[in-house]
This record gives C-alpha cells, sequence and structure tokens, in this order.
C-alpha cells in the first residue's frame, strides 16, 4: 500500500498528465499515513519523558501506560534495577476493542521495533534458542484491580528455546519448570482452558512421585509434566500449543486486552466506580527467575503493615520460586525479614529501594521483586492496598513525618473507611466467653479486620446469590480465593478460606474492600462434594451461622454478639478528624458574598435525646441540627396524656393535658442544652399527623366488633367513641396532610406548650451557667403567610418566659424548607425565618413526587438498577433538581437576609456527595445522625480542600 502510493506519487510528478482524481485522493491518504505514522501506541521503559510530554501530567502517564508500566518506567528513571520492558498503552487497547479486537495500524510493528530494543538492553534474542530472551505479559489499568490478573511468564520458552536454555544455565529442572508454567498459564489465561485441567495432570506427576510439594519434582518429571500440558491444550482446544513465540506474546496481547471486558473485570470496575473506557496497558517485560536455584526467589512486601498501618516492612517470600508462587499461596512463605540471613545483599539492597520508593511516592508502597542468583530486580511497585484502620494510621502517621501535608492526610482516607472503623466489632468478654464454650472452630492469618456474623456457602455465585436474591448475611468460605470469586466476595459480609497468607488474592481484596477476612486457617478441611467443613472436630455444613473476627483471625459457630467501637479509643482517626475540622475552620476557604460563610461546612447532628446529643458531641458535633421533638411524645408515661390532649373537646381540656406533658419536654429540652453547652440546639415543633400518636384504627375495629359479637359492654361505648375519632382524623393523604405548620396553625396549643418548654429550660440552664443556644425550628412551612400567622405569637411566648424568669439569651426562629414552594419563595420567607434548614426527605418526596416510604420497594431501586436514576435520590441530593431548588433558596433567602444561617438534615446530611454539594452552595452546617457526624466531618474537609478558594 505504501510502495503503491509511492510509485503514484513519483508517476504524477514526472508524468505529464495529472488526473484530477489522483490529486483528490493523494492529499487524503498522505493525511492518512501521516496519522498512522504518528500515533504512539508502545512506549520503550526509557520512554518515560516521551509519555509525559504527551499525556501532559502524571495522572495523564499513569493513564496511558497504567498504573504498572507508569511505575516500571518510573523506577528505570530513578535508577532501580528492573528489567528491560515496554508498554502498550490503554489507547492501544481502546483502539484495538473498537476495531472489533484487532490490532490498530502501526501496532504490532511498534510492538516488534520495542522488542528489539529490549533485546538490546538484555543482551538476549526473542526465539533464539542459543540465547533466549523470555517476557512476562503483564496487564495494567490506570487503577491496580485484582479483578484481572492475567499475567503470563516465560513467553518465548519453546521446544527449541527450552534446549538452548538448558545448555546455557546448565539447569534442566529450571528450564522445564518455567516451560510447564507458560504451558498452564497461557493455556488459562489466553486459551481460557479450565485450571483444574492442569491441576489435575501436576497432582498425577506428584502422586506417582509420592509428595504434595511442586519442589520436590525433579527435571525429568517436569520434563514429562511439559508433554502432560501440551496434550491438555491439544485436548481442550484442539490445536497444539503454539510454538511461535511472537505468536505467543500477540495473543497473550491480545488476551490482556480481552480480559478488559470479561466479567470479573466489570464486577471490580462497577463497584469501584471505575469508568468502563479506560482500558488496560500491557506490559512485556524481561523475564527474571527467581526458580533458578535456592539462591533466587522471589517475594511481595509493603512499605507498613497494610492491616495495622505500623511502619515496619511487611511482606513475604520464597525461595526458588516464581512469581505467582507467593500470591497463589500454595507453599508456605518465610517473612521478609528471614530473607536478610537467606539472601543478605539482595535484601539490604532492597531495603533501600522499599526507603526511596515511599519518599519518591508520598505513599505505602506494595512491591513485587525477584532475585535471581542473587540479583535483585524491581518488577512492580504502587500505592499499597490498606485497610480502614491502616489507612488513617498511614496517613496521620506520615504527615507527622512530614513526608505529606496535614491536607493530604485528609484526602488519603475514604468517609467509607471512617464508617468502616465505627462498625461493630465483638467484644473482649463475647469472645473470650465463646472461647471457654469451645465455639472456636479455627483460627488463621488476620487479613482484614472487622467483626462478621453470617451463614456460611462455599462458592462465589452462591454466596452471592443468597446475599443478593435471599437477603441472607453471609459468610464465604473458600479453601483460597481467584479473582473469578470477586463478586462473592463483594456480596459476603465476610471471608474465610483455608489457604493463602496475609497477601493473597483473597487478603487483598478483601482488605480493600473493607470485608473481615481470615486467611490459612489451614486446620480446616473443606469438602465441597458434601458442602461442609471439618475443623478441629467441629463440623459447620452450608447454610450455619459463624462468626469469625478478622482482627484477631478467629472464628466461631453460631452468632457472636457484636458492638459498636469506641471513637475515644482510635487515637489516630480523632487526630485525622480534628486537621479535618481544622481545615473547614480555616476563614476564607470559600470566597463568597458578605454575610455567607467563609469557613467550611460545620457538622452537627440530628439528635432528639440528651443522651444521643451527648454521644454526638462527642463524635466532634458542633450543634444539634435537628431535635424531633414528636419522638418524646410516644414514651410510655407520655402517650396517654398525648392521647387525652388530643382528644380534647375544648381548648382547657387541651391545655390540661398539654400542662401535664410541659414539664416532660422541658426536662428533655434542658438535657440537650446542657449537653450542647455553647452549641446551637435547633428544635423543631411537632410535624407528624396526629393520627400517629394513636392505636391503630385496625386493631380497634377489631376489638369493637370482638366485644360487639361477645355482647362484652364495659368499656365499649369508650372504645366505639374513640374509633370515630380516629376516623374523623382519617386522611387519604396523611404526608400532604394535617401536619408540621398547618397543625400548629390549626391546634396552636400544642407548639405554644413547647416553646414555653424550650424557653423555660434554656431559662433554667442559663441560670445554673450554661450557655443554651436555643433555635426554634418550624416544620414544613409552603407559604410566608403560615409563618406570620404562627411566629410572632411564639416568639411572644418567648419573650414572655425570658421575662418571668428575668434572664436574656440569643434565640432564633426558623423554617425547614421542604416542600417545593417553599424554595420557590425563599426570598419571601426568608424576611421571617432568620434560619433555613433543608429537609430534604420531604424536599425530595415532593419534587419527585415519589413516597419516601414506598418508592424503594416499589419502583426506585429497580430505577437505578436500570440507569434511568444515577443514584437513589433519597439517598444522595439529586442535584440538578432537588439541589437546584436549594441552591436557588441559599442565594434567594440570603438576598434579603445575608446573615441567614442555612443547613441541611434530612438523611442527605450525612452522605459525602451530599455534603460536597451542600459546601459549594453555600451552607453554613449539615446535619446527620451521630454515628456519621465523623463520616461527615471527613468528607466536609474533603470538599474544603476540593473546592478551595484559589
Ligand atoms: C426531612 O423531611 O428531611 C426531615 C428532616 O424531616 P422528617 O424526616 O422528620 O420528615
Ligand atoms: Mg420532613
Amino acid at each position: 500500500m505504501h510502495l503503491e502510493l509511492e510509485s503514484k506519487i513519483e508517476k504524477n510528478l514526472y508524468g505529464k498528465i495529472v488526473s484530477w482524481q489522483v490529486s483528490v485522493f493523494l492529499p487524503i491518504n498522505i493525511f492518512r499515513r501521516k496519522e498512522m505514522s504518528e500515533k504512539k501506541w508502545v512506549y520503550l521503559f526509557n520512554e518515560v519523558k516521551e509519555a509525559e510530554a504527551y499525556a501532559g501530567s502524571w495522572d495523564a502517564v499513569r493513564g496511558l501506560l497504567g498504573g504498572k508500566g507508569a511505575n516500571l518506567a518510573e523506577m528505570t528513571r530513578i535508577g532501580m534495577p528492573v528489567p528491560p520492558f515496554f508498554t502498550v498503552t490503554t489507547e492501544g487497547c481502546n483502539a484495538y476493542l473498537a476495531e472489533g479486537n484487532k490490532f490498530p495500524g502501526g501496532m504490532w510493528d511498534q510492538m516488534l521495533a520495542a522488542l528489539k530494543e529490549v533485546e538490546k538492553a538484555s543482551g538476549k534474542k526473542f526465539g533464539d534458542p542459543k540465547n533466549p530472551l523470555l517476557v512476562s505479559c503483564r496487564s495494567g489499568a490506570k487503577m491496580s484491580m485484582p479483578g484481572m490478573m492475567d499475567t503470563v511468564l516465560n513467553i518465548g520458552l519453546n521446544d527449541e528455546t527450552a534446549k538452548g536454555m538448558v545448555a546455557l544455565t546448565e539447569n534442566e529442572r529450571f528450564v522445564y519448570d518455567a516451560y510447564r508454567r507458560l504451558i498452564s498459564m497461557f493455556g488459562t489465561v489466553v486459551l481460557n482452558i479450565k485450571d483444574e485441567a492442569f491441576e489435575h495432570a501436576l497432582d498425577a506427576v506428584k502422586k506417582a512421585k509420592g509428595t504434595t510439594a511442586d519442589t520436590d519434582l525433579t527435571a525429568d518429571d517436569l520434563k514429562g509434566l511439559v508433554e502432560k500440558y501440551k496434550e491438555v491444550v491439544k485436548k481442550e482446544k484442539g490445536f497444539d500449543f503454539p510454538q511461535e513465540p511472537l505468536e505467543q506474546m500477540k495473543l497473550a496481547t491480545e488476551a490482556v486486552f480481552g480480559s478488559w471486558n470479561g466479567k470479573r473485570a466489570i464486577d471490580y470496575r462497577r463497584a469501584e466506580k471505575i469508568p468502563d473506557d479506560l482500558g488496560t496497558a500491557v506490559n512485556i517485560v524481561t523475564m527474571v527467575f527467581g526458580n533458578t536455584g535456592w539462591e533466587s526467589g522471589t517475594g511481595v512486601a509493603f512499605t507498613r503493615n497494610p492491616a495495622t498501618g505500623e511502619n515496619k516492612l511487611y511482606g513475604e517470600y520464597l525461595l526458588n520460586a516464581q512469581g505467582e508462587d507467593v500470591v497463589a499461596g500454595i507453599r508456605n512463605t518465610d517473612p521478609i525479614t528471614k530473607m536478610a540471613e537467606t539472601l543478605p545483599e539482595a535484601y539490604e539492597e532492597f531495603i533501600k529501594i522499599t526507603e526511596k520508593l515511599e519518599k519518591h511516592y508520598h505513599d505505602m508502597q506494595d512491591m513485587e521483586f525477584t532475585v535471581e542468583n542473587r540479583r535483585l530486580w524491581m518488577l512492580q511497585t504502587r500505592n499499597g492496598k490498606r485497610t480502614a484502620a491502616a489507612a488513617v494510621k498511614i496517613a496521620v502517621d506520615m504527615a507527622n513525618e512530614g513526608l505529606i501535608s496535614k491536607e493530604e492526610a485528609v484526602q488519603r482516607v475514604t468517609p467509607t473507611q471512617v464508617d468502616t472503623l465505627l462498625h461493630p466489632q465483638f467484644t473482649g468478654n463475647t469472645k473470650d466467653d465463646a472461647k471457654k464454650a469451645g465455639k472456636r472452630f479455627a483460627t488463621g492469618v488476620n487479613a482484614s479486620p472487622g467483626a462478621a456474623v453470617g451463614q456460611v456457602y462455599f462458592d462465589a455465585d452462591t454466596a452471592e446469590r443468597m446475599a443478593k436474591e435471599e437477603g441472607q448475611q453471609v459468610i464465604m468460605v473458600r479453601p483460597f480465593t481467584k479473582p473469578d470469586d470477586v463478586h462473592g466476595m463483594l456480596a459476603a459480609k465476610g471471608i474465610l478460606t483455608s489457604e493463602g497468607g496475609a497477601t493473597s488474592h483473597a487478603a487483598v481484596v478483601a482488605r480493600q474492600f473493607g470485608v473481615p477476612c481470615i486467611v490459612g486457617a489451614s486446620m480446616m478441611k473443606i469438602n465441597m462434594e458434601k458442602r461442609l467443613l471439618e475443623s478441629d472436630g467441629t463440623v459447620v455444613k452450608e447454610g450455619e451461622w459463624i462468626s469469625i473476627d478478622g482482627g484477631s483471625g478467629d472464628a466461631f459457630v453460631g452468632k457472636l454478639e457484636m458492638s459498636a467501637p469506641s471513637l475515644e479509643e482510635q487515637t489516630d482517626l480523632l487526630t485525622l478528624l480534628g486537621w479535618a475540622d481544622e481545615i473547614c475552620d480555616r476563614p476564607g476557604t470559600r470566597k463568597a458574598p458578605e454575610g455567607w460563610p467563609t469557613t467550611g461546612l460545620q457538622v452537627w447532628a440530628n439528635a432528639d435525646y440528651p443522651q444521643d446529643a451527648r454521644r454526638a458531641r462527642s463524635y466532634g458535633a458542633r450543634g444539634i441540627g435537628l431535635c424531633r421533638t414528636e419522638h418524646m411524645f410516644f414514651e410510655q408515661e407520655r402517650l396517654p396524656i398525648v392521647q387525652r390532649m388530643i382528644l380534647a373537646e375544648s381548648s382547657e381540656e387541651r391545655t390540661k393535658a398539654l400542662n401535664e406533658l410541659l414539664p416532660y419536654q422541658r426536662a428533655d429540652f434542658a438535657g440537650l442544652f446542657e449537653a450542647m453547652d455553647g452549641y446551637p440546639v435547633i428544635i423543631r415543633l411537632i410535624d407528624p399527623p396526629l393520627h400517629e400518636f394513636m392505636p391503630s384504627e385496625e386493631a380497634l375495629l377489631e376489638e369493637v366488633i370482638t366485644m360487639r359479637v361477645k355482647g362484652e359492654t364495659q368499656g365499649l361505648e369508650e372504645k366505639e367513641n374513640l374509633l370515630a375519632s380516629i376516623r374523623a382524623m382519617h386522611e387519604s393523604n396523611p404526608m400532604m396532610g394535617l401536619r408540621g405548620i398547618r397543625l400548629s396553625i390549626v391546634m396552636p396549643e400544642i407548639v405554644e406548650m413547647q416553646v414555653r418548654a424550650i424557653f423555660e429550660a434554656a431559662a433554667d440552664e442559663t441560670l445554673k451557667g450554661v450557655d443554651a443556644r436555643p433555635e426554634v425550628m418550624i416544620p414544613l412551612t409552603g407559604h410566608v403567610n403560615e409563618l406570620h400567622y404562627i411566629q410572632p405569637r411564639l416568639v411572644e411566648i418567648a419573650k414572655e418566659v425570658m421575662k418571668e424568669k428575668g434572664v436574656e439569651f440569643h434565640y432564633k426562629f426558623g423554617t425547614m424548607i421542604e416542600i417545593p414552594r417553599a424554595a420557590l419563595t425563599a426570598a419571601e420567607i426568608a424576611g421571617v425565618a432568620e434560619f433555613f434548614s433543608f429537609g430534604t426527605n420531604d424536599l425530595t418526596q415532593m419534587t419527585y413526587g415519589y413516597s419516601r416510604d414506598d418508592a424503594e420497594r416499589n419502583f426506585l431501586v429497580t430505577y437505578v438498577e436500570k440507569g434511568i436514576l444515577p443514584v437513589n435520590p433519597f439517598q444522595s441530593v439529586d442535584t440538578a433538581g432537588v439541589g437546584r431548588l436549594m441552591k436557588m433558596s441559599v442565594e434567594e433567602g440570603r438576598a434579603v437576609r445575608p446573615e441567614l444561617e442555612v443547613g441541611i438534615c434530612g438523611e442527605h446530611g450525612g452522605d459525602p456527595d451530599s455534603i460536597e454539594f451542600c459546601h459549594t452552595i453555600g451552607q453554613n452546617y449539615v446535619s446527620c445522625s451521630p454515628f456519621r457526624v465523623p463520616v461527615a466531618r471527613l468528607a466536609a474537609a474533603q470538599a474544603a480542600i476540593k473546592h478551595a478558594a484559589k
């Protein structure tokens, strides 16, 4: 094609006739050729600069070369021992997939050219029996993805090069070990043959030999195994294992590209919200061998402990082994520190490298290395996955060590990780008792902390099905896990394996997802046929309950009780959250008009009782954003009084009942002011429709009918009257009926009593020396006239009480914005209300017209699954609709009252994405349940950093 075009050009340049066809045709083709030759699909180990120039930033280089490729190139640049390699870009992967699984133009040629350079650098030749270069083919997306672990080692080996290598190394055993590994890896990863086919062949050889260890197999055994493996390929696929090295490389590259769209990769991307169009890069790396003998080995290590965060090298290695052996947990590994004795020079160099890498990347590194005949080679480094506890400790330690700033530390921990740390644990006593009672049936490596209680299932599909379809709490129990098991692991509350070590697949994935996990509980024998496990004399059948403690590595039969951990004991988390508050408190964080807050968001809490308020304060809340007063009405001794008050036929009768309730309410409020001394306390006046406080109509009707049928007369009339009253209260749409401010207008005595109770309590507390700051919140306002009607009366009561008690303190009257009309008329409402609080539960219900009590059950989950809605709007603020109303309310409200205090007290107040949105629209605070306060503090600081005023 290329030459033809050239000859056409010559002909036209020198010929006498220039046809119009050529003159049109020519420039297009020149353009195409230029495009094709300019597109660089492949980067060599020493071309990281070129990648940076093309991509523009380090993050983009990672996007282009994948995390693995970018870090290998970076390690090469800073002088670390990395075997020569080249990387095919993620753009190449996307082009391959877009073109219907075809290499885009130029890619293969570029791979061949790069291979030549790798040959030069390594001094070996691919496919040359005299001095063969072997390579590995490794996938590597921008983010490390345990769902894609398709690595093929020893590419380039065939019958001929194997012989050549034997002559070169004089180590026949090593060569045939490498060759059989190539065939099985290639067979499973590239040709999709089931592992078992190769495992059976290996087991047969070992059995014949009377051993269980791979290392006992001789050169001849392995040579025989190579032939058996070839037969497996032929039998399963109908063709021979490809002998041509270039074909091996090409097929392996295609397999990596193809695996991007494999089920396990897709599952993982969904779980981690990784976009589908990132693609994966492919790294072709010169092989170095950890299995040439006992002066070679391979291992994985973390610069700090990924389970606890302790600043101490953590890892394991195996002598005379190849990469996958360590991760697969097939042989028992040694702790990395032991390498100081077995491979001292390599260990010393490795220690120096780990220190340098952590300083270079400013983060904990997860590294893979190989030692070949005492020489160290680095095969990978990446930011290590870690547990929630480790994430917090590492972030705080690194900031204290001066390696990162406090802002970076705050960004290093995710809100979910903070949430995990406050999740339930088993208490010491519970476990001790269970041990004494002989319930502990296994112990293993404490791979991912946390407590989990669930029913046992022995495979990923069943585990997932039981969790999703049956709604069961599931513990997945397996000998070990593989990438195909990720869906089951995601659905499980806990994971327990009988094999594998601290860096095995199960451990790594569990830590990443915060799933409690124990690995290597080797006393367990899992019988997949009978679907049961036996351990230490105990039998656990599929479906039975067990409890596991991933922090200690203990597994128990039955359900152990869990309890919430205390924040006070988690000193690193307290430090981190202290920094988060410091960041939010900086004036100038938000550039804003006069009167608007310039610091970040504050976090307040929704708390109805003094004990909730105390917990909220200990979790770092700086105010109460919502006290739902009606909850107090439900208490046993109060409910009859409340019902009397509701059924009262005259105002005097009602007032009498209310006077009985007043001391209760006053005591409740006093407790809140005391707990929140110095912080604002927003108390919402009664909100729900009154029928909620009455007995159920159905139950009462049944009682009345039974009495009538049985002819019982005593008390019948009373019950009939009650039934009539309840029926009279019936509304077709109670959520839109007589509730909130409407109830206050129709029946003002209740809120008058509540306001009196609030102010009497605040006055008494003030006189005791407490700094009480009451803010009275009127719910469900829809029209400013409602406020005009009720608010001044209530303010009068407040003033009256302060006068009676002879004390003055600061107070506010405000309203909830939870009806779209209130948002649309925010300017009018702000003329009366001194603060707004977004009741996003109702505001979402009324903006969407979805019932907050029924939508999830009926259609909302389906909507989210089908992608009709991106998220559940009752969990995360719908910024385009509900959020727009909120933004408008802030702007129009503050146009009238610049100092207007604005917060949120719906469920969204504890949701990190919604918190970020609240920050951007200029709110003063978010309010959420006490347990979510720590998460919200972190999320608020992260929003402040992300949107910091320049
Ligand atoms: C709301 O509607 O968001 C709110 C906080 O009030 P409630 O949930 O009590 O209706
Ligand atoms: Mg509401």
